[in-house]
């Protein structure tokens, strides 16, 4: 039906547009055509009901469904080259295997600006370069010394570093002229499509000797760069995998092809991105949530017009466009914040599969806890299975020591033993990581004379009491109350906070060790990024003291001089009814403990527990996370989930709750009906009440739909979502469809 580089005038534009219906429009091509002729992949305006809105046209063609006299031409066309081609293909990819509507897909995957309507073409680069050495001396960087370390940075990059670049070092814009007002740095411009000066030199620094196994991980990497080769890099913390991913990137980009690594979004830390800008001499490209609408036009442009040969970002940029793809690389691929939660409801790493596997590219997941799944496809053999086993530094990752709550006076949560741990520690002068994964005060406030305890009103969950400052919030419908002075059923002043969080632990032990600072790290306490990197920068100097934190400290960042840490408690992930808890936990519980002991000491980790003799817990700290897995995935075979069979997950939420069990049960009985003929495979279960049934005063329902064969349960959900958008009830429920649900809350 699509023929893009016919001269004859297409009577039909079909257009996604920005909606969550999930099929195209189709309207009139306008009075005057892009110079190169309609095509797909070109952004339009059309009026769409009372609002103009910019879609993409997606195919052109002579035939509607509706007579053409009452389709509306397109009111203006925005590029003259389609967007690219990469790009379309993993949009509708991505759409069709979300169930998600491709207007908005596609809506989503574009830079804010593109949305609106900016034009790609005609934009300039701005480069900035050192016209001198920082030196201290020089009267005009007297009293500057950002100044003295941005010239000192623009010195280390001869040919200039873009604009983008330098704002991500933290720098701003007015440091820059001011540079240049002083005659110390000079500005050029340059048209966006102009090339990239060749360099003929890739690297600024040498790449590190390898270990035999580093090496024969590459090695089996650089068999197969023309073709889909999956890999899983599996190493423990510090066994030197991202060192393996700056050599694999130098092969590709040698090549003049491009590399996409994808982070957690906590992994993109400045101590990231500066291994990667010191080790390339090219563009490094950021792509994260702190970039302002500019800058991620930019960095989206430099990629897609290949002037970037390597570009990092979290979830999101997985639908950066490449000019020439050359390998994706996904480091901690288990990491739950690859999958979008809401709205489109992807998981990067599974696009990034899809997306190597189109471009026949090697993909490399990088994990010290990979997913089942990705041990499942790595036994299966459909992933090649790299292994590091040894650390770079002389110690082995520290083992997992169990201690028994149970029966044990608690102080912030913490038992006499962990304390006496903790003192030993701090007078050897080392660092302490107590790790608890609660921020507040206390997960909720007791009355001792009648049990009351602080529920939200909103939700079916309690509210947290926070200190800093006084409020019972709660976490789940960000509801606040001030703190009561009396018990508000009985009346009695005895009110108690129950349980720890990060603020009650940090308190006691300020308390306990009143010598040694104590830094909080959590949500609450590192709002600004930049306070949270000048905390681990003062941290990483080494002297002792005690870091109390929730998972932001366990992932990602090197503590080279924490030699305890210190779990307050395990249980929680244990008795979850989360099919995926009991996996989460533990590759969480050995991120945490892969802190200890970094650097040139051997580490210790404590880990509190009321369940000392839970066998999934002493199979972890016996025998490790590799065997724990084994175990786990024995217990999801048996038990027909994930990775055996596929998962969708149907959520319908509504104030009134009869209005969402009914929709429920309708659909299940649509559903059930409807799969009986068309495809046996699926088991349709539910409708029951989610996990948390009341949530900001909306019950919430679900319907789980599983399968052994992919193609069946997307022929079910596609059944599902097309009886759903015609159905007048399902209007008054919010409905959603989750392909993959990574949770089933
Ligand atoms: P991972 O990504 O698995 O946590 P890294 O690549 O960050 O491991 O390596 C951990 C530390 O070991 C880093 O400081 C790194 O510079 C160092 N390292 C990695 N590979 C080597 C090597 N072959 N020789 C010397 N040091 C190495
Ligand atoms: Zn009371
Ligand atoms: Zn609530």
């Amino acid at each position: 039906m699509s023929n893009p580089i016919s001269s004859t005038p297409f009577r039909i534009l079909r257009v996604a547009v920005p909606t969550p219906l999930r099929r195209l429009f189709d309207y009139r091509p306008g009075r005057n055509s892009p110079p190169g002729g309609w095509q797909p992949g070109i952004r339009v305006r059309v009026p769409f009901g009372r609002r103009q809105v910019i879609g993409v046209i997606m195919e052109c063609g002579d035939h509607s469904d509706f007579p053409l006299d009452q389709l509306k031409p397109v009111a203006d066309w925005l590029d003259a080259e389609p967007l690219p081609e990469d790009w379309l293909w993993l949009c509708r990819f991505t759409a069709r295997y979300y169930q998600h509507s491709l207007g908005d897909t596609l809506h989503q995957a574009l830079p804010v600006l593109l949305r609106q309507g900016r034009p790609l073409a005609g934009r300039i680069l701005e480069r900035w370069q050192a016209l001198a050495q920082p030196d201290a001396a020089d009267p005009r960087l007297k009293r500057a010394p950002r100044q003295v370390e941005l010239l000192a940075m623009l010195c280390q990059h001869p040919q200039g570093l873009h604009t983008q670049a330098i704002l991500a070092q933290g720098y701003s814009r007015e440091q820059l002229m001011t540079l240049v007002d002083k005659q110390l740095a000079t500005r050029h411009e340059t048209p966006l499509t102009a090339a990239e000066p060749a360099t003929d030199q890739l690297l600024a620094e040498p790449a590190l000797p390898l270990n035999r196994e580093q090496a024969a991980a590459l090695a089996t990497l650089h068999e197969r760069l023309d073709a889909f080769h999956p890999c899983l890099l599996h190493g423990v913390t510090g066994s030197g995998k991202t060192e393996v991913y700056l050599q694999l990137i130098e092969a590709v980009v040698a090549r003049g092809r491009q590399a996409l690594l994808l982070v957690p979004e906590i992994g993109l830390t400045p101590q990231t991105l500066a291994r990667f800008r010191s080790r390339f001499r090219v563009p490094v490209v950021a792509l994260h949530s702190g970039l302002t609408d500019n800058e991620r036009l930019d960095a989206w442009e430099a990629v897609a017009s290949g002037r970037a040969p390597i570009v990092i970002g979290t979830r999101s940029a997985i639908f950066t466009p490449l000019a020439r793809p050359g390998v994706i690389i996904v480091d901690e691929e288990h990491d739950s914040s690859f999958k979008q939660h809401e709205g489109l409801r992807y998981h990067a790493r599974d696009l990034a599969v899809a997306r190597a596997k189109h471009h026949a590219i090697p993909l490399l997941l990088g994990s010290a806890t990979p997913s089942l799944e990705s041990l499942y496809h790595a036994g299966r053999g459909n992933y090649r299975h790299l292994h590091l086993t040894r650390r770079a530094s002389r110690h082995a990752p520290a083992r997992l020591e169990l201690i028994d709550l149970r029966g044990r006076p608690r102080q912030g949560g913490l038992i006499a033993p962990a304390i006496e741990a903790i003192r030993a520690t701090l007078e050897a002068g080392h660092q302490v990581l107590v790790f608890i994964n609660r921020r507040g005060f206390a997960p909720t406030l007791a009355c001792h004379a009648c049990g009351w305890l602080a529920d939200c009103d909103s939700c079916d969950a309690r509210m947290t009491l926070h200190r800093q400052p006084p409020m019972l919030a709660c976490h789940h419908c960000d509801k606040r109350r001030p703190v009561p002075d009396a018990c508000p059923s009985c009346g009695s002043a005895d009110l108690r906070p129950l349980g720890s969080g990060t603020e009650r632990t940090e308190e006691t032990l300020a308390a306990l060790f009143p010598k040694v600072p104590v830094h909080r790290i959590d949500r609450d306490s590192t709002r600004r990024r930049d306070a949270f990197e000048q905390l681990l920068g003062e941290v990483r100097r080494g002297e002792p003291c005690l870091l109390v934190g929730t998972q932001m400290l366990a992932k990602g960042h090197h503590l080279p001089h924490v030699t305890l840490v210190i779990v307050v408690n395990a249980d929680a992930g244990l008795y979850a009814s989360d099919f995926r808890a009991l996996e989460h936990s533990a590759q969480l519980l050995v991120q945490v403990a892969g802190r200890a002991g970094r650097a040139s000491h051997p580490g210790r980790v404590l880990v509190q527990t009321l369940h000392t003799d839970d066998p999934h817990l002493r199979l972890l700290a016996d025998q490790g996370y590799d065997a724990l897995a084994e175990q786990l995935l024995e217990e999801r075979r048996a038990a027909a989930l994930p990775p055996f069979r596929f998962l969708a997950l149907l959520r319908l939420e509504s104030p009134k709750e009869e209005a969402a069990t009914a929709l429920g049960r309708e659909a299940a009985d649509m559903l059930r009906q409807w799969v009986a003929e068309h495809t046996p495979d699926v088991n349709c279960m539910g409708p029951v009440p989610a996990p948390m049934e009341r949530r900001q005063n909306r019950y919430h329902m679900q319907l789980m739909l599983s399968a052994g064969r992919r193609s069946q349960l997307h022929a079910a959900c596609a059944r599902l979502t097309s009886w759903l958008e015609a159905k007048p009830e399902a209007r008054r429920v919010r409905w959603s469809l989750d392909v993959d649900p990574q949770t089933l809350g």
